[in-house]
């Protein structure tokens, strides 16, 4: 069932399932051929390039399950909770009820690039006034309407205030269409004035108490409110339970990240290794298979590592990239360009630190809220990126641009010119929209060039 790691076509993928079956692949109740998602409608998996291992099947197939784990989860008395915005805190207290599942409608981001965009839901969006200048999250507002892509959600909770326009506009254009919906203050992080009382935060940055209380505050509330949904008391040991699980689930990403992004050869791609990231965010609805599938994970890439083994050349030039891309096949495009993956800060890396087992459940949780890089100001943004570059060693940096979305306007040139000022990494800033087919001549000449430069570079230092 071990071989050396590849890169395979969707259509490739076929008869190395067909082997892995003859060799007794085990597989769990949301296994299966990748080719059936293709025929369901995820037409973009026939562009992209997949690892070949069991470890990446899984990885792949619960990403692509989700919908229906969620439909047969309803169906079985769960109350589905659609969590938006603050990715990575609300699903956690949501998992400490025992008939309760979350999932972030905000990843309808992501349905018109796996659909190739025969799904519709921009022109629906547009027809609900959200038209393309604003980013792919307008998706999820068409996903509402057609009903046709994650199950509609018992109820809805939003993060409110440090949001970005994009999103703020989408959730009340919910609101509008009759969807009840549970906000809650996520408020814009600011630097503690110089004799005010301060709280560290596991990013590294502070934050003023008052703010920390009231996040801590708005968390219980949020909580109260999933109690009368669950229609139970939420319980001390299985909040506590999840908090363990989260952190269990979080440090084996790290590990995984850690492994592969300073491995002299890379052993994993660097889709596989987004989509493992995403998995942290709220456990692609099932903890316990997330846990799994990051547990394989891992140890498919230590396999590798301890045999030598890579997925690609040993000369790949090491970048950090910069924003999720609107098309997923952007990130083997870094690949077939000549790249490799070596850091990446992709809008939720307070979702992939472990919350503090010294503070009690609500006071950790409330710190993690406010580590989000993306209600802060984007100098801090920018500022850690700059440390994560010099720490991973990159060679490059890709500043991947979201077509509409507000997030972007200045913050995208904010960070380039800072990580320029301060390093002489060489800095590419790309809008990678959400098919990149039409533009894949032109990204494939500017990813080239960057990787010249950066060989350039290598070789004069
Ligand atoms: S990608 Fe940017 S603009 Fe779009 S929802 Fe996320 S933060 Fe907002």
């Amino acid at each position: 069932m071990n071989s050396q790691p590849k890169q395979l076509t969707l259509d490739q993928w076929q008869p190395r399932y067909d082997d892995l079956c003859r060799a007794g692949l085990q597989e769990r109740f949301y296994g299966g051929p990748l080719q059936r998602h293709f025929k369901a409608g995820d037409r973009r998996l026939g562009r992209l390039r997949f690892d070949n291992s069991p470890a990446a099947l899984g990885l792949w197939n619960l990403v692509l399950s989700e919908d229906d784990r969620l439909r047969l989860r309803q169906e079985h008395g769960s109350k589905i909770i659609g969590t938006m915005k603050d990715l990575g805190t609300t699903p956690i207290i949501a998992y400490a009820f025992d008939n309760l599942a979350a999932f972030y409608p905000d990843a309808a981001w992501w349905i018109p690039c796996f659909k190739q965009q025969q799904d519709g839901l921009f022109d629906l969006a547009d027809r609900y006034g959200l038209d393309a200048s604003f980013c792919p999250v307008r998706a999820m507002v068409g996903a509402f309407v057609n009903g046709r892509h994650f199950p509609l959600p018992d109820a809805l909770v939003c993060g409110l205030g440090a949001t970005c326009d994009d999103f703020a506009i989408a959730a009340a254009r919910l609101e509008s269409l009759g969807y009840d919906i549970f906000w809650w203050e996520m408020p814009h992080r600011r630097r503690p004035e110089n004799d005010e009382p301060a709280v560290p935060l596991p990013n590294g940055q502070t934050a003023p108490h008052t703010q920390f209380a009231q996040v801590r505050n708005e968390l219980k509330r949020l909580a109260d409110h999933l109690e009368t949904i669950a229609g139970q008391p939420l319980k001390q040991e299985r909040l506590a339970a999840i908090l363990q699980k989260t952190n269990r689930i979080r440090r084996c990403l790290q590990t995984l990240q850690s492994h592969v992004f300073t491995a002299p050869r890379c052993p994993l791609p660097a889709l596989e290794m987004m989509l493992a990231e995403m998995l942290a965010i709220h456990f692609c609805s099932d903890p316990d298979e997330t846990e799994r599938v990051l547990t394989d994970l891992l140890a498919e890439v230590c396999r590798r590592l301890q045999n030598n083994m890579a997925v690609l050349p040993a000369d790949a030039v090491r970048v950090y990239w910069v924003n999720p891309p609107a098309d997923v096949a952007a990130l083997n495009l870094l690949e077939q360009c000549g790249g490799r993956l070596c850091g990446a800060d992709f809008m939720s890396p307070h979702a992939l630190r472990p919350i503090d087992p010294c503070d009690a459940p609500f006071d950790g949780l409330a710190k993690a809220v406010l580590s989000d890089p993306m209600i802060g100001p984007a100098r801090q943004r920018a500022e850690t990126i700059l440390h994560q570059i010099k720490t991973v060693g990159a060679e490059a940096v890709v500043l991947c641009r979201i077509p509409g979305a507000s997030h972007c306007a200045t913050e995208g040139l904010l960070i380039a010119d800072f990580i320029r000022k301060h390093t002489d990494c060489p800095v590419v800033d790309i809008e990678i929209p959400t098919l990149i087919d039409p533009y894949e001549a032109s990204l494939r000449t500017r990813l080239d060039a960057l990787m010249e430069t950066a060989r350039i570079r290598r070789r004069q230092t």
